[in-house]
């Protein structure tokens, strides 16, 4: 099952750059910019990026597996290295479609958040010229800095508008910092035509999700697995067909969830809300896409044939026209044939 499942096309919607270090990059990158390791061993160093095979804790916690990924992504070189590994291994997994996120303010430290932009840009085309993945790029505001900033940085990714650069999205922590504040950044990407996602429903409730559509407008809701806290705000997830980029193991870790078996995600999927499956951090979590759908099958039953439906409506979900999303949908329907 695993080696059909690697084998199918796909794609992913919820990727984040800096939670999806290679340990032996982390290492040599930092070994080329003198920053000082934790640990030294690959074994141990892994241990230090990713949650143990027990953990569950909180988001902010989680959020602490970032720190030295960011500081040793700091120049044109480390960016360009790991964002075209990444697609590398995404790639290696049939990954035909990507968006890639990150924070690019995040990123500052010596570069200008164009460089940043345009570094990783660069790196995903000399990727998807060498392994076929076509890539885009969600840029993220972060909940804990200043308003004024979400702005900066949709004014950046409306700049990068016809380069790549196809969605705003809000992350970071959800407990202590409300939507609504970042509502201009949002207004200003929808009125200049970028896409938006959140992520809600993680570390707060639906109040959040609601929050998320009503005044960011998002189109899709990142995690989002709190949605059913409440009838009416499901019904509106459906209707507006506003898909939840549902990322399994992740929501274990952040401790959204006690166990993947407990996960809502069968239910959402058989109520007919768009549910779509990502890894959300591939380092962080220890994971790929195969890896969840493995154990969606495994844990929650969902049958190949559900498997290739959840597949599918990623496709309808991508931030792309109808007649890529179109194009897509019949180039993975005939390859689904094939390996049957
Ligand atoms: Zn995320």
């Amino acid at each position: 099952m695993k080696e059909l499942l690697r084998k199918l096309p796909k794609v992913e919607l919820h990727l984040h750059l800096d939670g999806s270090l290679r340990a032996k990059t982390v290492k040599e990158l930092a070994a080329e910019q003198g920053i000082e390791l934790p640990a030294e061993m690959i074994e141990d160093l892994k241990s230090h990026l990713q949650v143990n095979s027990n953990w569950s804790s909180s988001l902010e916690e989680y959020l602490q597996k970032f720190e030295l990924p960011v500081k040793i992504m700091q120049s044109k070189k480390a960016i360009s290295r790991v964002a075209y590994e990444l697609v590398e291994d995404v790639a290696s997994e049939n990954v035909r479609y990507l968006e890639l996120r990150f924070a690019p303010l995040l990123l500052t430290a010596e570069l200008s958040k164009e460089e940043v932009v345009e570094t990783v840009l660069a790196a995903l085309q000399r990727a998807e010229e060498d392994y076929g993945v076509q890539s885009r790029v969600i840029l993220c505001c972060m909940r804990n800095q200043d308003p004024a900033q979400s702005t900066k940085v949709a004014q950046l990714a409306l700049d990068y508008l016809t380069e790549g650069v196809v969605a705003l999205d809000l992350a970071g922590d959800e407990a202590n910092f409300p939507p609504e504040e970042h509502e201009q950044a949002f207004c200003l990407a929808k009125g200049g035509g970028l896409h938006r996602t959140v992520h809600a429903g993680e570390a707060a409730g639906v109040e959040s999700v609601r929050k998320a559509i009503d005044f960011l407008q998002a189109q899709r809701i990142g995690h989002g697995i709190r949605a059913g806290e409440d009838e009416e705000t499901l019904e509106i997830i459906k209707e507006k067909e506003i898909a939840l980029e549902v990322c399994p193991s992740s929501n274990v870790h952040t401790g959204v969830v006690d166990s993947l078996g407990e996960h809502p995600i069968k239910e959402y999927y058989q109520e007919g809300v768009p549910v779509t499956v990502n890894t959300d951090n591939r380092t962080v979590s220890n994971t790929t896409l195969t890896e969840e759908y493995l154990k969606l099958q495994q844990r929650l039953d969902f049958s190949l044939a559900d498997i290739k439906e959840l597949i599918l409506n990623g496709v309808k979900a991508a931030f792309i026209s109808k007649e890529e999303q179109e194009e897509l949908l019949e180039e993975f329907k005939a390859e689904f044939a094939a390996l049957d």
